[in-house]
């Protein structure tokens, strides 16, 4: 079953990893914004959640792309999750 569906637009969707680890929705590095969003917002999980997710999404990752730097990978899952936190509270968030 292939889908060529605007890729903003498709809350049905599973932006989950490929076997590149690229998402398999919209073909971003993954984790990609949809999931970052999905995660980190409203219905998301909280902070510590995620982060103990991440982490295990890593290792797999570590393993799917063992040509890709491991330094690369983790800022990649976890980088983002600290400048959710940062963000929130204090700075609008902007597009
Ligand atoms: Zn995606």
């Amino acid at each position: 079953m292939t889908e060529t569906a605007d890729v903003w637009g498709d809350a049905g969707r599973f932006h989950l990893p490929d076997e590149r680890w690229d998402c398999a929705a919209c073909e971003m590095a993954w984790p990609c914004r949809t999931t970052r969003d999905e995660l980190s917002g409203d219905t998301g999980m909280r902070r510590a959640l995620v982060e103990q997710a991440m982490r295990g999404y890593l290792q797999d990752a570590l393993v799917a792309r063992p040509d890709l730097p491991a330094r690369e990978l983790a800022d990649r899952h976890l980088g983002w999750i600290a400048d959710h936190e940062s963000a929130a509270g204090s700075t609008p968030h902007t597009p």
